[in-house]
């Protein structure tokens, strides 16, 4: 890695409550606000709800950025983010969400703190967090192993796919349930 590319780091957006697109561009909006170095963001892609959960469909998307902050204050800021828009926690696991934002990678680090874990835990599982993050760079390897993301991507079973779909900003007409 660059040492230009220190403290290069990736989110995930995700949102299944509607208004999801105006939830997931106000988001990107204040996460441009807050980070504005190196920033960029993938398209968004709609997907089916992770395990077959009984819900809407969501939105997702991934957005780089490069911050001199430190791990736990980038926590703090996405949740101040999160809470900006809306989120309201009830702490039930996978519920639907107006936005969710976690972070997925950090450069090539490996962070575990009370409160974090970088790379997410669930990074190889999630095509919905894949294939955004490889739009933005199709080199991303995961930390420690080098494994390409574009390889761990094939891996995913049928079973844990979303099947996203990549939508334009604009596109009003697309379906909240599958
Ligand atoms: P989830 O993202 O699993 O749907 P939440 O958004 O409510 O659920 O997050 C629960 C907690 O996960 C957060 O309060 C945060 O402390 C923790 N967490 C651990 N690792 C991460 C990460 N990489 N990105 C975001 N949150 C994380
Ligand atoms: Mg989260």
């Amino acid at each position: 890695m660059e040492t230009a590319d220190k403290n290069l780091i990736f989110l995930s957006l995700g949102s299944n409550i509607a208004p999801r697109q105006q939830y997931v561009s106000k988001s990107i909006h204040l996460l441009k606000e807050n980070f504005p170095d190196r920033f960029s963001v993938s398209s968004l892609y709609l997907t089916e709800p992770f395990q077959n959960q009984p819900q809407q469909a969501y939105i997702n998307c991934a957005v780089r950025c490069q911050t001199h902050l430190q791990p736990e204050e980038v926590l703090d800021v996405i949740t101040e983010i999160e809470h900006r828009v809306g989120r309201k926690r009830n702490g039930v696991k996978w519920e639907s969400r107006i936005i969710d934002i976690d972070i997925l990678l950090w450069g090539v680090e490996f962070i575990e703190l009370p409160r974090l874990t970088i790379p997410h835990y669930d990074l190889p599982n999630r095509d919905f967090f894949l294939i955004p993050l490889l739009e933005l760079d199709n080199a991303l390897v995961y930390p420690g192993s080098g494994l390409a993301l574009s390889d761990l991507l094939g891996k995913i079973p049928h079973s844990l796919r979303t099947h996203p779909v990549r939508i334009a900003a604009d596109d009003q007409a697309v379906p909240s349930t599958y």
